[in-house]
C-alpha cells in the first residue's frame, strides 16, 4: 500500500469532492449563466461554494472568485496592484520604487511580478524581503523599505518548511506603508485561521488541489476595495472579475471540501495533527538519530517536517522511502524534478549539507492514525535498512563481502573508493569537494581507515575535496598519511596494496588497479590508448563522466549505438523471455533500497541479480567476459538509472542489454511483488556472475 506524505505538493481527492464532481456532470451541467432550470441548477451549486468560501474564510464582503489555482490567483492580484499604480502614476502621482517578496515565496510570485511589471512598463525594483534562520521574514528590514514599496507579497505559510509566517509582524512592519499586501495562502487553508478580516490583507490567493479537491481550480479573495483589474475579458462570467464558464466540476468539488470543512468532519483539529506529527518525528528520529530539523515545529504548519540526515542525500533517502511505499519530497514538487538545493533552504542561510538532503514530509489534515502508524512502521524500517546497508553508522553491523570499486558520482564528475574485500581500508581517488561528507560517511558506517587519497591530475585546487577528506580523516583518528607528493601518492612507495588488489601508478598520474597479476581498471588514463592487455578486458573509469558512459573499455572504440531500442516494456520483456530463456533482470537501485523494497519476480523463469549503481564497475568484467552472451535488463526505480546504464553497456559493445521502462513504480504490479521484510534486513551478496 503506498502512503501519500506529500501532501504540501498536492493531496488526493476526497471521496466526497469526488461524488460532488461526479453529481454536477449528472444532475447540474448546466451553464450557470443560463437562465433556464439547468442553469439555475448549476448556479445553485456555483453559489453554494461561494457560500462556503465566505464563511469559512469568514469574509463577508469583498470579492471571491473562482479560478484555476493559486498562480492564476497571484497573476490577478499583481496585475489588480500593479495595473492600479500604472494608472497614478499616468495620471502624475510618483510611484514608490520597489516591489517587495518574501525570499521563500513560491515562484509564481516573484515570477509574475517581474512579468507584469515588465508588461505594464514599470520600471519597479523587484527585491526579495530576507529570511533568518527559522525561515521568518525580516521584519526589521521589511520596515525599513516598506514605505517605498508599491507591493507586499508575503507567503502565510510556506510549502517546504511549512513556516507560518508571523501576519500580524508584517502588517505592523507594513503601518504606514502606500503597499497593497498579498498573502498566498495556499498552505493555510484548512489549517490555519487566516483572520481575513481583521488584518488588512488585499489579495489571498488559494488552490484547490491542495487540500483534497481537483487540480484546476482555486479561489481569489479581494478585499472591499482593493484595486481590481480582471485578468481575463470576455463572456463576463464572475461579474466579469474572471471571464470563461466556470469550472463547474472543479468548484462543485472544492466547495464539498469547504463544507466539510465547515462541518469539521473529515478534517482533524490542530491538537490531532501536532500528536500525528510528533509521532512521526519520534518514528523519523528512532530510525536516523542524527536527524537535524531544518524548521522548529513550534513555528511549523502541524502537517508539515523538513529534515536532514548527516550523510544522506536527500535523494537517497527519497528513494529508499519510495522503495518502502512512502511518498515524500526533497522540498517543492515543482523544483524537485532539478538538481539545485532548494532556494528556501539556501535563503535560510542553512549550509549547503542541510539542504542537499533536505526531505519534506507532508501529511494531510484528514489523514488517518492507521495511516500515521504505518508509516511509522516503515520508517523505522528504512533506517535498519540504512544501518544494514552501512549508509548509517550501526554498531551492530559487521563486515561483508562488498565490491572492490564504488563510484560516487554527482552531475557528471566522478569520485571512486578502492577498498580491499574485508572492508576496512580504502583508497580515495579523485575526490570531489562536495562528495567529501558522504565519502566521510561511507568510511564511517564501515570503521573503514584512508590509507591514500590520490588524484589523477593536477587541478586548481578549488574542486577537489583531497585536503579536506585528509583534514577530516585526521579529524576521526584516522592513522596519520605517510608523507607523500603533490598528487597524493606516498613517498617511497611502488604500489599500495589492498587484499589480493594492488594499486600501482604510472608517471602521468594514472594509477593502475591490479587483481591477482591481472590488470582491471585504469583511472585518469587516456581511453582511447589501446594497451596490450594479454585478452583480459580493462576499464577506464573516467574522472569526469558527462555523458553517464560509466566506464570506457581501454583501447576500444565507443560501440556506436544499436537501432534496437533500449527500452523494454512489460510485453516486450515477456517476448524477449520466450526466445532467450536465460535472460536476467538486473535491480541497479542502491542496496538499501533494494533491501527495504526487494524486487520479487512474478515470474518464476526470471532470475533477479543485483548491482547498485555505486558498485556497478564490480559487474562489468562478468558482464563483458564470461556471462556476455546472457540478455540483460537493468531495472529501477523509475527507469532512469537503469536506461542510463543499459547505454552505458551497449557503448561498450554489450548491446543485448535493455532497461525495463518505468521501472518498478510503473511495471511494480504487473511483474514484481516488492516485499517489505518485517524485521531487520540482511542485504545478499550481488550476484556477479
Ligand atoms: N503558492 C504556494 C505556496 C504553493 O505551494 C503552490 C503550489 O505548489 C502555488 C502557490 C501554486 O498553486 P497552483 O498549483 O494552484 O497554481
Amino acid at each position: 500500500m503506498d502512503i501519500y506524505l506529500d501532501s504540501n505538493a498536492t493531496t488526493a481527492v476526497l471521496p466526497l469532492a469526488r461524488e460532488a464532481a461526479m453529481k454536477t456532470m449528472q444532475d447540474a451541467f448546466g451553464n450557470p449563466s443560463s437562465v433556464h432550470s439547468a442553469g439555475l441548477r448549476a448556479r445553485s451549486v456555483l453559489d453554494a461554494a461561494r457560500t462556503s468560501a465566505r464563511r469559512v474564510l469568514g469574509m463577508p464582503t469583498g470579492r471571491i472568485l473562482f479560478t484555476s489555482g493559486a498562480t492564476e490567483g497571484i497573476q490577478t492580484a499583481v496585475l489588480s496592484c500593479l495595473n492600479a499604480w500604472r494608472e497614478k502614476r499616468d495620471s502624475g502621482e510618483a510611484l514608490p520604487g520597489l516591489l517587495l517578496y518574501g525570499a521563500t515565496e513560491h515562484k509564481a510570485v516573484p515570477e509574475a511580478l517581474k512579468h507584469w511589471n515588465k508588461v505594464l512598463c514599470l520600471g519597479l525594483n523587484v527585491q526579495p524581503i530576507p529570511v533568518d534562520r527559522n525561515g521568518r521574514h525580516a521584519l526589521e528590514w521589511l520596515r525599513h523599505h516598506a514605505p517605498q514599496a508599491a507591493m507586499v507579497c508575503t507567503m502565510a505559510a510556506n510549502n517546504e518548511t511549512g513556516v507560518v509566517s508571523d501576519l500580524d509582524g508584517i502588517a505592523l512592519a507594513m503601518n504606514g506603508s502606500p503597499a497593497l499586501w498579498l498573502v498566498d495562502s495556499v498552505q493555510a487553508l484548512g489549517k490555519l485561521d487566516l483572520r481575513l478580516a481583521e488584518r488588512r490583507i488585499d489579495y489571498a490567493p488559494f488552490s484547490g488541489h491542495k487540500l483534497y479537491a481537483p487540480k484546476g481550480v482555486g479561489m481569489l479573495y479581494v478585499r472591499e476595495g482593493a484595486p481590481f483589474t480582471p485578468l481575463m475579458a470576455g463572456g463576463g462570467q464572475e461579474n466579469a472579475a474572471r471571464s470563461g464558464t466556470e469550472n463547474m466540476v472543479g468548484i462543485a468539488a472544492l466547495g464539498a471540501v469547504l463544507k466539510e470543512l465547515e462541518r469539521g468532519r473529515a478534517f482533524h483539529p490542530s491538537s490531532v495533527l501536532e500528536a500525528y506529527r510528533k509521532q512521526l518525528v519520534h518514528a523519523l528520529r528512532t530510525a536516523f538519530p542524527d536527524l537535524v530539523l531544518n524548521t522548529p515545529l513550534a513555528m511549523a504548519l502541524p502537517t508539515t517536517v523538513n529534515f536532514s540526515v548527516p550523510g544522506v542525500t536527500s535523494r537517497l533517502l527519497l528513494e529508499v522511502f519510495d522503495a518502502a511505499g512512502l511518498r515524500m519530497s526533497a522540498g517543492s514538487a515543482c523544483g524537485s524534478s532539478r538538481a539545485q538545493p532548494s532556494y528556501v533552504l539556501e535563503a535560510m542561510g542553512l549550509e549547503a549539507w542541510r539542504a542537499a538532503s533536505a526531505v519534506r514530509l507532508s501529511f494531510g489534515a484528514a489523514d488517518t492514525e492507521d495511516t500515521i502508524e504505518e508509516a511509522c512502521r516503515r520508517i523505522r524500517q528504512c533506517g535498519l535498512a540504512l544501518k544494514a546497508s552501512r549508509l548509517l553508522p550501526d554498531v551492530a553491523a559487521g563486515t561483508d563481502a562488498h565490491s572492490v570499486v564504488t563510484r560516487f558520482a554527482a552531475e557528471g564528475e566522478c569520485t571512486y573508493v578502492v577498498t580491499d574485500p574485508g572492508q576496512r581500508r580504502c583508497v580515495v581517488i579523485d575526490p570531489r569537494a562536495e562528495q567529501v561528507e558522504p565519502i566521510l560517511q561511507w568510511m564511517r558506517c564501515r570503521g573503514c581507515s584512508l590509507v591514500a587519497v590520490l588524484n589523477t591530475a593536477h587541478d586548481d585546487g578549488k574542486q577537489s575535496g583531497a585536503a579536506s577528506l585528509k583534514h577530516a580523516a585526521r579529524a576521526l583518528a584516522q592513522p596519520a598519511p605517510t608523507p607523500c607528493d603533490p598528487l597524493g601518492w606516498p613517498l617511497a612507495q611502488d604500489l599500495i596494496a589492498l587484499g589480493p588488489w594492488q594499486l600501482r601508478r604510472l608517471q602521468d598520474g594514472v594509477l593502475e588497479l591490479w587483481e591477482h597479476g591481472a590488470l582491471r581498471y585504469r583511472f585518469g588514463a587516456d581511453a582511447a590508448k589501446a594497451i596490450d592487455v594479454d585478452g583480459d578486458i580493462v576499464f577506464d573509469l573516467p574522472r569526469h563522466d558527462p555523458d553517464a558512459r560509466l566506464a570506457i573499455v581501454a583501447g576500444r572504440s565507443i560501440t556506436e549505438p544499436s537501432s534496437e531500442p533500449l527500452e523494454l516494456s512489460v510485453s516486450g520483456l515477456h517476448t524477449l523471455l520466450q526466445q532467450a530463456p536465460a535472460i536476467r533482470l538486473v535491480d541497479v537501485r542502491e542496496r538499501v533500497e533494494q533491501a527495504v523494497g526487494a524486487l520479487v519476480p512474478g515470474d518464476t523463469r526470471l532470475r533477479v541479480d543485483r548491482a547498485p549503481m555505486s558498485e556497478i564497475i564490480n559487474a562489468l568484467p562478468g558482464w563483458l567476459g564470461q556471462t556476455a552472451e546472457i540478455p540483460l535488463v537493468l531495472v529501477c526505480r523509475s527507469g532512469n538509472r537503469s536506461a542510463q546504464a543499459a547505454r552505458a553497456l551497449r557503448g561498450m559493445g554489450r548491446q543485448n542489454t535493455w532497461s525495463l521502462a518505468g521501472g518498478v513504480a510503473l511495471c511494480g504490479q504487473d511483474l514484481f511483488n516488492t516485499a517489505m521484510p518485517e524485521q531487520e534486513t540482511g542485504i545478499g551478496r550481488p550476484c556477479w556472475t
